[in-house]
């Protein structure tokens, strides 16, 4: 059978499809009366499930070997651990809840544990624990769908995926992404070309349970998928993952080497990255430096503020694994679609248009100092630069660049190390700050031309609306000409000007970029060789 959805992650998979359910965010809090009967539920599901493993085990180890059934193992293991039951029953008795609720908050608890810990075995079971309680879940719904629990690398679908689940996906375990939903800016899709897994989104209502454990091609290229495909269709997908191998291994003449065209122009090809993990990403890839390191990962992925200890760790690592290259770090990004409910952002009829990034950053100072004393003091581990998001108006720098005046004397007061000479740069992504980009060049050391946002600002387009993708379009006329200004009025202030949106990694733009002087490109890590043996054949 073929769907046709939306390509958003190039390249084309072939695998089993794992099929998350949205079960464990849709429970709500129901009230109970009696506990005992709710903890009797949880103990019958739970041997309902212990059973269904132990069968899957015997079935996995009869065809594969016994070294194949240790995950069901440990999925059963996990359903007998003390800590775990002790946890759900704790909050039936607690809050009077429902057992089903109380399963789905003890689940996302570990897996955030889980996912916090040093050892990489031990993180792998975030998404271990999620998985075995959406099956009690399921058995207490009474949609119990006997899931096949997965020892193999598989394609995962869903409605769509949130931060919180890209962030335990493993390249090594994860074939490709598809999705009902989501539009090619979102969350999903930029993770997936991040990682350079094939992706697919908007299948709407084609996709569904019934996927669950079926064989499927995914081609992230062309948006099409086979789901139980035939002998001549899997020989083709073999036959272009043949290719796309071949065109891999060509592309590892252009490591190490610099991005200039053949008359000589060079630009500066720079990762954008949204986690340490993906800080190897970017030396995988050979990047000159990150020209986008999204913090807010840090606040997304936490139930609460995250401390300056948690974030100067996580920009340390950055910075170390960089190695002496460029790591630019932009400030807080939260608010319009990115929410963390700590915050306690009231609702806004336009968030997009609402408090958000820099905005909160200079209406909540104490949040903001508490990051930029975190990036200053990483700033004596490596080379890093700070850049501000969302700016509109000059004030808003100067108010930025005060509050990093005053954690620069603190830090100095307390004797702790960093480097003064931090430059602190802003996305241009705002047809405001396009316009006024001679007078933000008074203030900002550089400029990094945030094209998704400047696309929907400049063309009244909210980038998450899936229904406008048509009218999405970076490659406007009006988008151009403030890029182009952009350019112009940053040379002519002396400092350099580079691009951080996913229009950067357009090759057909490259020559137009170059010809307009855009000195630094920074594109999610797997687009940096293609792009770099594009420019070099210029
Ligand atoms: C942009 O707006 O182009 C950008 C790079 O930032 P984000 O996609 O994180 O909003
Ligand atoms: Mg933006």
């Amino acid at each position: 059978m073929e769907f046709q959805g939306r390509g958003v992650s190039k390249g084309v998979a072939v695998g089993k499809v794992r099929y998350i359910s949205q079960v464990l965010d849709e429970v709500t809090a129901r009230p109970i009366e009696d506990v005992q009967k709710e903890l009797a539920r949880f103990e019958s599901a739970r041997a309902v499930a212990a059973t269904q493993l132990g069968e899957l085990a015997v079935a996995a180890a009869a065809k594969l070997g016994k070294e194949n059934s240790l995950l069901f193992e440990v999925y059963q293991m996990m359903l007998e651990d003390l800590d775990y039951r002790e946890a759900v029953e704790l909050k039936v008795r607690g809050g009077k809840v429902c057992v089903e609720y109380a399963v789905s908050e003890t689940a996302k608890e570990f897996s955030r544990a889980f996912a916090e810990m040093d050892n990489e075995y031990m993180q792998a079971r975030a998404a271990d624990v999620l998985d075995v309680s959406r099956r009690v879940i399921e058995i207490l719904l009474g949609k119990d769908p006997q899931k096949a629990v997965f020892d193999e690398p598989v394609i995962l679908a869903a409605h769509d995926f949130v931060p919180s689940e890209t962030a335990q996906m493993e390249r090594t375990t994860t074939l490709a992404l598809v999705t009902e939903g989501g539009s090619a800016n979102s969350h999903t899709a930029i993770f997936a070309r991040t990682m350079g897994i094939p992706a697919v989104i908007g299948l709407e209502s084609a996709l569904d349970e019934s996927w669950d454990g079926k064989q499927c091609i995914v081609d992230g290229e062309t948006g099409r998928i086979v789901l139980e495909p035939t002998r001549e269709q899997l020989d083709e997908v073999l036959e272009k993952q043949r290719k796309q191998t071949e065109y891999a291994r060509m592309l590892n003449a252009y490591r190490g080497r610099e991005t200039a065209t053949r008359s000589g122009k060079k630009v500066q090809l720079f990762a954008n990255i949204g986690s340490v993990k993906d800080a190897e990403l970017a030396m995988e890839n050979d990047a000159e430096g990150v020209g986008l390191f999204r913090s807010e990962f840090l606040y997304l992925e936490s139930k609460d503020y995250p401390s300056e200890e948690t974030q100067f760790e996580a920009y340390r690592a950055v910075a170390e694994k960089l190695d002496g290259r460029m790591v630019v770090i932009r400030t807080l990004d939260i608010g319009a679609d990115k929410q963390a409910d700590y915050f306690k952002l009231s609702p806004e009829e336009n968030p997009a248009l609402g408090l958000r990034a820099l905005r909160i950053c200079l209406k909540r100072p104490e949040v903001f100092k508490t990051q930029l004393r975190a990036i200053y003091r990483a700033s004596a581990h490596g080379k890093i630069s700070i850049m501000l998001p969302m700016v509109t108006s000059l004030w808003e720098i100067q108010a930025a660049k005060k509050l990093a005046r005053e954690v620069r004397a603190e830090l100095t007061e307390k004797g702790l190390a960093f480097d003064g000479s931090v430059p602190i740069g802003i996305m241009i992504e705002t047809p405001a700050a396009a316009v006024i980009s001679d007078i933000l060049a008074k203030e900002a050391d550089f400029f990094s031309l945030g094209t998704n946002d400047l696309t929907q600002y400049t063309l009244a387009v909210d980038r998450q609306n899936q229904s406008l993708d048509d009218f999405c379009d970076p490659h406007h006329e009006a988008v151009l000409r403030l890029i182009r200004r952009t350019a112009e009025t940053a040379h002519a202030a002396g400092i350099w000007v580079g691009i951080c949106g996913e229009l950067g990694a357009d090759e057909s733009m490259a020559e137009r970029f170059l010809e307009m002087g855009i000195d630094e490109l920074s594109v999610t890590p797997p687009a940096i060789l293609p792009l770099r043996k594009h420019i070099c054949e210029l």
